[in-house]
């Protein structure tokens, strides 16, 4: 599963024509002055974000996995906008949306100001930097298992693709190592609010969710949300997250007036449609595996009576992925509904 990972990567050559940004994001304008770079699919490491227009500056909302794609991005905005970026927001603390902070930085040096929740920069202090660490580690592992698989490849175009793979590992590993972890530099409890005489930008944290800290980011006039990965268009990850809460936190958030949304990764959202899949979803994921706790079922067999249920009702809104990605979702549930953890 691992190495699959990388794999995707190859499609890159058959984009050999476009440019470094465009191989990565689409930036799609969703409301005047408000863009969404949606990251491409076939790129590992990248998370979708948004450019919020503001009169004396940009606001850009979560970095990426790495500088490079940062500044990617950052040469794409400029052809959409000449203001400086002047806000950062960090929706979470998981390493794909706040390794990028530092270009933002060195693209504008006299002044980015990095938002987050106080929760996510205590994570990303205390958890996020060792996963760095542990990255650092993981990757040579990666690299080697290439290097084998390309020394046992006969194929000439699965030779291609593994070079290819082990270019892109070796570039990631050197950004890694070189990578200058810059922490949000502002911090809030409950909400932040930037006033203009344009808009006004609400960053709201409204409870426990994918993680103990995620926020959103809310223009009402406009009726734009982004939503990190509270909400979003791929298979929840919940190895971080609270699925009580997060049904709350969905509510609470469902509650504002919002046509369009962004999550960290996938599509644009139009309408409340993907808060109501996402909230059912979570909501029948805890009640079927509360049932099958409450009969008695092991993890395993709660995996296997929970997918025969979950993957019929939910899979045509959810990645090709999902029958492999709910298992993790199930083991979680299981854990939290039999107090193994929060
Ligand atoms: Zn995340």
């Amino acid at each position: 599963m691992k190495r699959l990972r990388w794999l995707p990567i190859v499609l890159l050559l058959f984009a050999a024509t476009l440019t470094a940004a465009e191989q990565l994001f689409d930036l799609k304008p969703v409301v005047p002055g408000v863009w969404a770079a949606i990251a491409k699919p076939q790129f590992r490491v990248n998370c979708n974000a948004v450019v919020i227009e503001l009169d004396d500056g940009l606001l850009v909302v979560d970095t990426h996995s790495k500088p490079s794609a940062a500044r990617a991005l950052i040469e794409q905005v400029k052809s959409v906008s000449s203001k400086p970026v002047k806000f950062v927001v960090n929706t979470h603390f998981h390493w794909d949306h706040y390794q990028g902070n530092q270009a933002y930085l060195s693209a504008w040096p006299q002044g980015v100001e990095i938002i987050s929740s106080e929760a996510t920069r205590e994570s990303i202090e205390h958890r996020g930097i060792p996963r760095v660490k542990n990255e650092m580690l993981e990757v040579p592992r990666e690299i080697e298992h290439l290097k084998a698989d390309f020394a046992q490849a006969t194929d000439a175009s699965q030779k291609a693709e593994i070079e290819e793979n082990l270019r892109q590992a070796e570039s990631y590993l050197g950004e890694l190592q070189a990578m200058q972890l810059a922490l949000p530099t502002i911090t809030f409890d409950r909400s932040l609010i930037i006033h203009r005489k344009s808009r006004n930008v609400q960053i709201l944290w409204l409870g426990k969710a994918h993680t103990d800290g995620d926020v959103f980011v809310y223009l009402p006039k406009e009726k734009f949300m982004a939503t990190g990965d509270v909400l979003q268009g791929w298979v929840p990850f919940m190895g971080d997250g609270y699925p009580y809460d997060w049904i709350k936190t969905l509510e609470a958030a469902e509650k504002l007036d919002v046509e369009y949304a962004v999550g960290g990764h996938g599509a644009v959202m139009r309408d409340k449609e993907r808060f109501h899949f996402s909230e059912q979803y979570l909501r029948d994921l805890m009640a079927e595996t509360e049932r099958a706790y409450a009969e008695g079922a092991s993890m395993a067999e709660t995996v296997k009576r929970v997918s025969a249920t979950m993957i019929p009702k939910y899979a045509s809104g959810m990645p090709p992925t999902f029958p492999q990605d709910i298992v993790g979702n199930i083991q979680k549930a299981y854990r939290v509904v039999s107090g193994d953890t929060n």
